[in-house]
């Protein structure tokens, strides 16, 4: 369902991603893992069409983003890691205007938009304005408005952060039932826990390329043959990253 060809970013001499190949079939919820500034959110940006790729290819339902881009955004909902709503509408104007964009409107949109609301906790602040949300209630607006249209691809940039341990729980449990009904769902995560905890696959991303790929027990099984015993050892040693240990060897010196 999400098909990327050799994608690749460059910004100058840069390479933020690099020649990735990556095919997320549909009913997958699939894990974009990495450390800060693994090329996690310049992948999903290109995905959703709003960044255009140096090279190679972004398709959706078979669809090229690049060259057919409001077809392939029409089956596509995309949630940003930093929530921007405009202030000045209230939570239930801003999901008509959503709603809008895909040409859907009515009664039926009516009732999803409620249901939305109400399974984020967010039904009392219907109409209030924007401005007067917290950043994790704006985060829970912008995770219901991607849900708006039923998209049959949902790219999602590090959803949990902001959300209360509640408002996490109703989102993983809101991923897997999106999924178990044949819809497909890529995020991106700098937490190994929430990975293992949602993700049916999971892609280990580092300096812009996929370090390792496959279900948690593919992993473990790679890690195993490597001499590690667990998922965060292995993650840490694809990624170059420090263990806690050493750092306290760091300090102590
Ligand atoms: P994080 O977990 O910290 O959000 P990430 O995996 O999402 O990180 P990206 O935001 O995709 O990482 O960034 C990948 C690399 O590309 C980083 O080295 C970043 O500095 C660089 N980069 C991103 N955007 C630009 C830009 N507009 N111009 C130059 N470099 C950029």
């Amino acid at each position: 369902m999400i098909q990327l060809q050799a994608l690749t970013k460059r910004y100058g001499s840069f390479t933020a991603v690099d020649a990735l190949d990556l095919d997320v079939p549909a009913g997958e919820l699939f894990g974009f893992l990495g450390p800060n500034g693994a090329g996690k959110t310049t992948t999903l940006r290109m995905i959703a069409g709003i960044l255009r790729p140096s090279s190679g290819t972004v398709r959706i339902g078979g669809i090229d983003v690049t060259t057919n881009p409001t077809a392939a955004k029409a089956k596509l909902g995309y949630i940003p890691d930093r929530p921007f709503i405009y202030e000045k509408l209230s939570g239930a104007e801003f999901l008509r205007f959503v709603a809008g964009l895909y040409s859907q409107e009515g009664a039926a949109v009516e009732r999803r938009m409620d249901e939305l609301l109400a399974l984020f906790d967010l039904s009392e602040w219907k109409h209030e304005l924007v401005e007067s949300y917290s950043h994790g209630m704006r985060q829970k607006l912008i995770i219901a408005s991607a849900f708006l249209h039923r998209p049959e691809v949902i790219v999602v940039d590090e959803p949990m952060v902001g959300l209360d341990p509640k408002a996490a729980r109703i989102l993983k449990d809101l991923f897997r039932e999106y999924t178990r009904r044949g819809h497909t769902i890529l995020m991106s995560t700098h937490t190994l826990e929430i990975a293992e905890d949602v993700c049916d696959r999971i892609a280990i991303i580092q300096g812009g390329r996929i370090r390792a790929s496959g279900t948690v027990g593919e992993l473990m099984a790679s890690a195993a043959a490597l001499g590690q015993h667990d998922l965060e050892s292995y993650f840490l040693q694809l990624t170059g990253e420090r263990a806690a240990r050493e750092l306290v060897e760091v300090l102590d010196a």
